[in-house]
């Protein structure tokens, strides 16, 4: 079976070896609060850090998935308002998400081939700008050199949701405050962990704000990673097998080349094949999450006729759920899987006469 799903998405081959040495490592049945499991924690943050290139500054804590961040950022960041820019599934969620909490969150759609303005900021006065990195739901990203500018036009805080891109591409660290990934998806790990990385500011932030109503309020969380605790027994099987990952892995520089060539070679192939893409806009386009459209029977066929195969291909989202589908380009699928992929494209279209 070989799976494009864009999360949970396809695992390294080495996380199997890896889940036999934390089992026989003994940090498994060891409390959280003991010696060898916050040398581990210690260990995997600074691999995480030299690994992604985060600036030394940025802190760096443990959660347990994307929403919860969404949930964190919301109770503990935002003292007046969070205004979300946003253009697909994820982006909105999240903005429904601190809206249940706070009731103040306010925002402004996109189109899919746009990138992200900012222009009626000032009126509005929010202290806390949302956006997604990698909107997972329809393909498109935001570009370096925008998120540099809304950086530049904006005083507050910067959130930008990362969960499919962080450990593929190489981010642009000083441009936000803080940035935050499930690991299911381009880190190529089992679900059930989630990375939030804090700049000083959004650390001062949280102190600032001085919300501490949950378990998970921001402040007491970053106390207890500075002593490489944890406020509640966490994921210590998720972060034993980042750690490893981490030790492993190439610098993000070497892995996200790697993965702009393919992206670049991939959505070439499915244009020259006729195949419809959604995001025309080159600068919109994700390198980690590639959609496909076409019409319904089309996308219905396909994906059978590559399950045939043994090839999981993701289903569209949202509203396009049915006239689309999406294809992962995560590092932890090869490039020969590709070239699997690509000629089970090209038989399809001979059998359907496309
Ligand atoms: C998958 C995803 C989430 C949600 O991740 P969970 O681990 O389910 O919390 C949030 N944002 C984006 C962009 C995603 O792709």
């Amino acid at each position: 079976m070989i799976t494009f799903y864009p999360g949970p998405s396809k695992l390294y081959p080495q996380i199997e070896m890896y889940l036999g040495d934390a089992f026989h490592s003994g940090l498994l049945s060891m409390n959280h609060r003991s010696r060898p499991f916050m040398k581990m924690l210690s260990a995997a943050i600074a691999s995480l850090k030299e690994k992604l290139a985060i600036p030394e500054a940025y802190e760096v804590v443990f959660v347990s998935s994307a929403t919860e961040c969404w949930e964190i950022i919301a109770q503990s960041l935002t003292s007046r308002t969070s205004y979300h820019i946003y253009n697909g599934a994820f982006g909105q969620k999240w903005k429904e998400y601190a809206h249940k909490i706070h009731g103040r969150a306010e925002g402004m759609p996109y189109q899919l081939n746009e990138q992200p303005r900012w222009a009626s900021l000032e009126d509005t006065g929010p202290d806390l700008l949302c956006l997604t990195h990698t909107e997972t739901s329809n393909g498109t990203a935001i570009a370096d050199p925008v998120l540099s500018m809304l950086r530049a036009s904006f005083e507050g805080l910067i959130a930008v949701d990362a969960t499919s891109s962080m450990a593929g591409v190489a981010l642009p660290w000083p441009a936000a405050d803080i940035w935050y990934a499930s690991v299911q998806k381009c880190f190529g790990l089992p679900s059930g962990l989630g990375v939030m990385i804090l700049s000083p500011r959004a650390v001062e932030r949280a102190k600032r704000t001085g919300e501490a109503a949950h378990y998970n309020s921001l402040e007491f969380v970053v106390e207890n990673f500075r002593k490489f605790q944890t406020p509640y027994t966490p994921n210590i099987l998720g972060i034993y097998l980042l750690g490893r990952l981490m030790d492993w892995l190439e610098p993000v520089g070497v892995t996200a080349g790697a993965l702009m060539r393919r992206a670049a070679d991939m959505y070439g192939f499915l244009a020259g094949h006729g195949f419809g893409l959604p995001v025309q806009s080159l600068e919109c386009r994700s390198a980690t999450v590639i959609t496909v459209e076409a019409e319904k029977h089309i996308i219905a066929g396909l994906k059978t006729f590559a399950l045939d195969r043994d090839i999981v291909l993701g289903n569209g989202y949202g509203e396009k759920k049915e006239t689309t589908f999406r294809i992962a380009n995560f590092p932890a699928i090869t490039d020969p899987e590709f070239d699997i992929l690509k000629e089970c494209l090209l038989d399809f279209k001979t059998a359907n006469r496309l």
